[in-house]
């Protein structure tokens, strides 16, 4: 066992999972239209992991089997570098408009597991389990079959003030209603899985905003279950994959990664499968301090810089196309772009030249830099999405379709839609990848997620101010104070 081919990927997924999509059950989320092209994408992904163009820098072996690079325990600032290294090649294949890349769930698998110790200060000992080992298991079955995992942390909104207060509302949020000695039943819904559907697991962890009161008791547990476990089911947003060509929609055609929101319906989870049980405080601990919340926002800055650095070639080549390149006032508008993506290469390159050795004996990059770049990316990313819209402005509209090449006004299209420094169809392509980008449903679908993606910018930002080193800082203010 170990890293899997695209066939078996797919294969994989044929199975008694209940998806829905468009009113209706979804069949078979290999064929189903609407799906089936980003699972087809994501199976082409995990067979370069097999090629020999990749083998060597995408995996490791052990044990005499090849795993995912990302399920390797880092144990020195090279393993870290490898790591990163491998996550911004897998983030490339899609310019970051895959986002949710089967590397992403490893990493955090991957820490939990090392730091599994951590599972085992859990209060309730009356469990039939023993958290820390569930997670090791979990660890070796997880890279031993190369599960692509998704995740739901949030429960539905349904009251905004209870939620401030970090407690949820029983009328929709994921809660326990029992166990039993093959383990503990949950009722209630999870927002949001994205590549949920074409996924083979879920884990289902806590959000770290829960308040450690005895109401949340039944609100605090982590597990991970099959996505054809019976009793779960999965509604999808509708689709931005519309059936069109990969050159009408060279992004949605190919990268569209699906979210669900995600029922559970008397859902068993096996006790094996259980890794927090009612303990809202080890829960919201759990993260931050196994540093699988570390581990995750290093594997989303190198694909993060894989996908400023795409928009940076985009907003080069529009320009070009238009020869507005030579114009000071353009130049400065995607000089900007690049200075976000040189902001950060190098958070990055900071995070990784620090890394450092945890309590759990792992290495991981070090937390500021990549703190920053995941507080900086939300709030820039619609910035340069901005830049996009400005410089392309109505040539994101002048984008007939692929058929109109072949139709009876193609001497139109082929005349009316040149550039000064480009063929008609090669401008057509070029701005209708600009309108993907930018404007279409996958476009704007991709700003909401980068906004959002490791949950609300203020809560965030206020985490990051809370764990800055200020103290030193404000000494200087207070010292210059006292001279005067
Ligand atoms: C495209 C997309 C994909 C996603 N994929 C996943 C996924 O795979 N797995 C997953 O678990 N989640 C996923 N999410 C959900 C994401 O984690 C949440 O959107 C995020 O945590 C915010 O929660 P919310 O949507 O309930 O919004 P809210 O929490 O309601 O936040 C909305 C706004 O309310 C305000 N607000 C919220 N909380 C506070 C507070 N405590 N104090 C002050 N103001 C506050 C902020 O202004 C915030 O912008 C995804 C979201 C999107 C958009």
């Amino acid at each position: 066992m170990g890293i899997k081919t695209g066939a078996q990927y797919l294969a994989s997924l044929q199975d008694s999972r209940s998806v829905w999509l468009r009113g209706k059950q979804v069949e078979d989320v290999t064929t189903e239209p609407g799906i089936a092209n980003g699972v087809r994408t994501l199976a082409g992904f995990l067979d370069r992991q097999q090629s020999p163009e990749y083998k060597n820098s995408l995996t490791y072996q052990e044990d005499g089997e090849t795993f995912s690079m990302s399920f390797l325990k880092p144990r020195s600032v090279e393993d870290v570098q490898r790591r990163g290294a491998a996550y911004y090649a897998w983030a490339k294949w899609s310019n970051g408009m895959f986002g949710r890349t089967p590397d992403y769930k490893n990493a955090s698998v991957m820490a939990f597991a090392g730091a599994a110790e951590f599972l085992n200060e859990n209060r309730d000992n009356q469990a039939p389990t023993n958290f820390a080992r569930n997670m090791e298991s979990y660890y070796e079955e997880a890279r031993g079959n190369d599960y692509v995992l998704t995740h739901t942390l949030v429960n539905p909104q349904f009251n905004a003030a209870l939620a401030k207060e970090g407690l949820s509302s029983p009328e929709v949020a994921l809660r326990l209603i029992g166990e039993n000695s093959r383990g503990i039943v949950v009722s209630g819904a999870r927002l949001l899985a994205t590549l949920g559907p074409s996924a083979n697991e879920i884990e289902v962890f806590p959000s770290t905003l829960l308040k450690a009161s005895e109401e949340n008791i039944p609100y605090a547990f982590a597990f991970s279950i099959p996505i054809a476990t019976p009793g779960l089911r999965m509604i999808c947003r509708d689709s931005y994959e519309h059936g069109k060509s990969t050159f009408d929609a060279p992004l949605a055609a190919r990268f569209e990664e699906m979210d669900a929101v995600v029922i559970f319906d008397r859902v068993e989870v096996p006790w094996e499968r259980v890794f927090m049980y009612k303990d809202p405080l080890l829960c919201n601990r759990a993260f931050a301090e196994t540093n699988a919340v570390v581990h995750m926002m290093h594997q989303v800055a190198c694909g993060k810089l894989a996908k400023v650095e795409f928009i940076v070639g985009l907003l080069c080549a529009m320009a070009h196309a238009s020869g507005k390149d030579k114009d000071m006032a353009v130049k400065g508008q995607i000089a900007e772009t690049m200075w976000v993506a040189e902001t950060v290469r190098a958070l990055l390159f900071s995070a990784e030249a620090h890394a450092e050795q945890d309590k759990w004996g792992l290495f991981h990059a070090a937390r500021r830099p990549l703190d920053t770049a995941r507080n900086l990316f939300p709030r820039l990313y619609p910035k340069l999405i901005e830049t996009v819209h400005m410089l392309g402005s109505s040539s994101l509209m002048a984008t007939p379709c692929e058929a109109d090449f072949n139709g009876d006004i193609a001497q139109d299209v082929e005349r009316y839609f040149q550039l000064t420094n480009m063929h008609s169809r090669d401008r057509v392509a070029l701005f209708r990848l600009a309108h993907d980008v930018a404007v279409s449903g996958f476009g704007n679908r991709q700003v909401l997620y980068e906004r959002f993606f490791f949950g609300p910018q203020n809560v965030m930002a206020s985490i990051y101010y809370d764990l800055y080193n200020k103290d030193e800082m404000i000494d200087r203010v207070n010292e210059t104070l006292k001279g005067l």
